[in-house]
């Protein structure tokens, strides 16, 4: 945290270095899938040697998770092209609004856009040969979408689950869930809670997500309960993605402005 002391903030483990939240699936002989555009992407994506994006989600539209977006434009040059982007709803449209240079640009150009073509949300939909289900989940009030792809879901910035959400998570290898720190908060899971959603969920293993400075990582995992950890930057493993399904219900998407 800016201008923060604190023995986390201080902390040379590098678990206690986090940046923003955002994941990366690199599917075996499929898509690569960006999840968000977290503010540190570009940093991210030259720390973890990222070097294709060909589908972004978008769990929703706060600074932290979409504020990367003109970064994008690396990868439209290195792949010649758009790239297709799903979000929901009102996420399309901040976007379109926070990103109106690159949504509505001006006639004259003079390239260094990103071009992505966005597609609204409205079931589980396809990226090339993966299937992904949307969760819907509550951050505060504002309802968001967290993603399950085959046996792994990604839920960040949630403090509640929508009721049709739990069936969507049954059989998991692995949960990805927001845990922020101990004290409440209005709009995400404490570390209690988490275990609470873990616990009725019971994927094979967890890991906590968007943990500020209040959860120093080594002492943190050390009081969790087996089959649970806190996530850090950097942190792979394998998952089964689902094929494609046959019938997917996300909108068309637009002609990219291009
Ligand atoms: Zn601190
Ligand atoms: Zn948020
Ligand atoms: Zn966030």
């Amino acid at each position: 945290m800016i201008g923060c002391t604190c023995a986390v903030c201080r902390s040379t483990d590098p678990r206690d270095r986090r940046t923003r939240p955002s994941i990366y699936l690199a599917v075996d002989g499929g898509p690569a899938i960006l999840v968000d555009t977290s503010t540190d992407l570009r940093h991210q994506a030259l720390a973890h040697g990222i070097s294709r994006v060909d589908a972004i989600l978008y769990t929703h539209s706060h600074a932290d998770h979409i504020m990367g977006l003109d970064d994008v434009r690396r990868f439209n040059v290195m792949q010649a092209g758009s790239i297709p982007a799903f979000a929901d709803e009102r996420t399309v449209s901040d976007l379109r609004r926070a990103f109106s240079y690159v949504f509505s640009p001006p006639n004259e150009t003079g390239g260094g856009i990103p071009q992505l073509s966005l597609t609204t949300i409205t079931g589980r939909f396809n990226v090339g040969t993966i299937g992904v289900q949307p969760v819907p989940i509550y951050h505060g009030s504002r309802p968001i979408l967290g993603f399950r792809f085959g046996s792994f879901a990604y839920l960040t910035d949630c403090n509640r689950l929508a009721d049709e959400a739990w069936d969507m998570l049954a059989d998991l290898d692995v949960l990805i869930l927001d845990a922020l720190r101990h004290r409440s908060h209005p709009t995400h899971f404490t570390v209690a809670e988490a275990l609470q959603v873990v616990e009725r969920v019971k994927p094979r293993q967890a890991y906590f997500t968007h943990i500020c400075h209040d959860l120093p990582h080594q002492a943190t995992n050390a009081s969790l309960p087996q089959g649970v950890e806190l996530a850090y930057d950097g942190l792979q493993f394998e998952i089964k993605a689902a094929s494609a399904f046959a019938e997917a219900t996300a909108d068309k998407p637009e002609k990219p402005w291009k």
